[in-house]
């Protein structure tokens, strides 16, 4: 492979990563932070120059705001960076928990030493899979609700997420949730992406969310009944 070759496959694979649609809506964040790694990669190989490099990112961080206004309406999703207590439909029956894409049962967490692991995530079309482990068995995970193959639902209830490599728990009082999305949209309108982008998967993970009915438009907020006037409502 020569030179020219080369630089082509390596673009193609930075491509390839502003393309990938799930990997983007699933961690805008984790798909941004990516594709500037790739380009840096790219412009200390002396592959490409200092404004394509500009220019690559600036790509990027518009395929990152573009991503957060599609998820503004859009269904939640199972976050590979996400910890989960997976929970009987309707009942507060524990089956077990997930963290980064690992499935144990609660017997298995009771034991001194976590040897071993009971399930895996993986990525599908249109949500995820949990495999178990040494069954084979395939339990489906479309937005938050597990079904097994004989029927059986479970929904996942996030315990938590790694934000920027550090383990963070839900916000789960309202003067926080208020103080993060007020500080979200100044940012957001400034389009000060650096701020955005640390507060976004705080306010995601909380307890909360947006008002569904007045979208906490302080025109329409004041009136509402879906949410008392606070313009966001605790989760489910
Ligand atoms: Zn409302």
């Amino acid at each position: 492979m020569n030179f020219d070759q080369a630089k082509a496959l390596r673009l193609q694979q930075w491509r390839s990563t502003l393309d990938d649609h799930d990997f983007r809506m699933e961690n805008p964040e984790a798909h941004r932070q990516t594709l500037r790694e790739m380009s840096a990669t790219l412009a200390s190989e002396g592959l490409i120059d200092d404004l394509q490099c500009f220019d690559m990112n600036e790509m990027a961080n518009a395929a990152y705001w573009h991503a957060v206004e599609e998820l503004i309406d859009a269904p939640i999703r199972y976050c590979g960076a996400s910890a989960y207590d997976v929970v009987k439909h309707g009942s507060s029956e524990l089956l077990g928990v997930i963290r980064r894409s690992i499935f144990y049962y609660v017997s298995t967490l009771a034991e001194a030493n976590i040897a071993t692991y009971d399930g895996k995530i993986y990525r599908s079309a249109d949500g995820a899979n949990l495999v178990f482990s040494p069954s084979g068995m395939i339990a489906e995970i479309k937005g938050l609700t597990l079904t097994l193959p004989d029927g059986q639902r479970y929904e996942l209830v996030e315990t938590g997420r790694t934000i920027e490599g550090i383990f963070r728990e839900p916000v789960d009082d309202p003067d926080s949730y208020r103080g993060l999305i007020d500080t979200a949209l100044v940012a957001k309108e400034s389009r000060d992406l650096r701020s955005f982008e640390k507060l976004r998967p705080l306010i995601d993970l909380a307890k909360f969310r947006i008002c569904p009915v007045c979208l906490d438009r302080f025109e329409l907020q004041e009136d509402c009944t879906a949410c008392g006037g606070h313009g966001f409502l605790a989760k489910l």
